[in-house]
C-alpha cells in the first residue's frame, strides 16, 4: 500500500511529476531534482519500503531487480567511465525520503571520500 504522507509514493502514483527514464513492472528511475553530478537518477520500487535494509530483508528478489534496473539505466545513459551507486540509508547515512532509493551518479570523475 502507498504511504500517503510519502513523496516517492506520490511520484509512483502520478500525484507529484516526475522526468521518468526507464520503468518496469516493480520499479521506476526518474531524474533528480536537484542533481550532484551531470547525470543524478534515483531508482525506486512502486511498492513502499523506508529503507534498503527493510527492503532487503523482506523481498530480496525486489531488491535484485532494482540493481537489475540500474543496469539497464546505466546502459541506456551511456555511463561508460562509470558511475557511483549510493544508497543513503537512516540519520547517519543522510537519508532524507524515507522511500528506498538508489542514486546512480556520473558523468563527471566523482571524489572519495563523501562528507
Ligand atoms: P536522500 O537524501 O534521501 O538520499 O535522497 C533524496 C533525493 O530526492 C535527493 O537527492 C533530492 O534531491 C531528491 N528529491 C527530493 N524531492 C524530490 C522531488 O520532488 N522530485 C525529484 N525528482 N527528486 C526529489
Ligand atoms: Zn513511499
Amino acid at each position: 500500500m502507498p504511504m500517503s504522507d510519502c513523496l516517492f509514493c506520490k511520484i509512483v502514483s502520478g500525484e507529484i511529476p516526475a522526468n521518468i527514464v526507464y520503468e518496469t513492472d516493480q520499479a521506476i528511475a526518474f531524474f533528480d531534482i536537484d542533481p550532484k553530478a551531470p547525470t543524478h537518477i534515483l531508482i525506486i520500487p512502486k511498492v513502499h519500503y523506508d529503507n534498503v535494509t527493510e527492503l532487503t530483508r523482506s523481498d530480496v528478489a525486489l531488491a535484485g531487480h532494482l540493481l537489475d534496473v540500474v543496469t539497464q539505466v546505466i546502459q541506456q545513459e551511456t555511463l561508460i567511465r562509470g558511475y557511483r551507486l549510493v544508497a543513503n540509508t537512516g540519520p547517519d547515512g543522510g537519508q532524507t525520503v524515507d522511500h528506498v532509493h538508489f542514486h546512480i551518479l556520473g558523468g563527471r570523475e566523482l571524489t572519495w571520500p563523501p562528507g
